[in-house]
């Protein structure tokens, strides 16, 4: 695939391990991934590249927090309808309808299934399932 064709995704979340398990999974299908470890280099990475068709948000993070990213790119009109992942740590579930009430389209707990957040990457960007997308390569 083309390094154009590639469906931008960006990955807000200051554990860089978990940064790298995602992008080495979404990596795997059409997808190119942007890592950033803090909300305001997410935000800025957002004004930096308009082709974003994803993002994935931490939501314990310096500086800006996921939850806040989330409600400042909802309130923008050019990324309203960016689909966002929320990710947060087990035990703060207290998260969820918080995220889902800022319009967060999934919402998932760590440690989660790669397989399962690159399902709904696929999903909620429009790309064929898994098995399709991982034997491109
Ligand atoms: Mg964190």
């Amino acid at each position: 695939m083309l390094e154009q064709q590639r469906i931008h995704v960006l990955v807000a979340d200051d554990e860089p391990h978990i940064g790298r398990i995602i992008k080495m999974k979404l990596e795997q299908g059409p997808f190119a991934v942007t890592l950033v470890y803090d909300g305001r280099e997410a935000l800025e990475q957002m004004e930096a590249d308009p082709e974003i068709a994803l993002v994935l948000l931490d939501v314990m993070m310096p500086y800006v927090n996921g939850l806040d990213v989330l409600a400042k790119l909802r309130l923008e009109e050019r990324w309203r309808a960016v689909p966002c992942i929320v990710l947060t740590a087990a035990g703060q579930e207290q998260h969820h309808k918080q995220a889902m009430a800022l319009g967060a389209s999934e919402f998932l707990t760590k440690p989660f299934s790669p397989k399962k957040l690159y399902a709904r990457a696929a999903e909620l960007t429009g790309v064929p399932s898994e098995e399709m997308g991982a034997t491109e390569r």
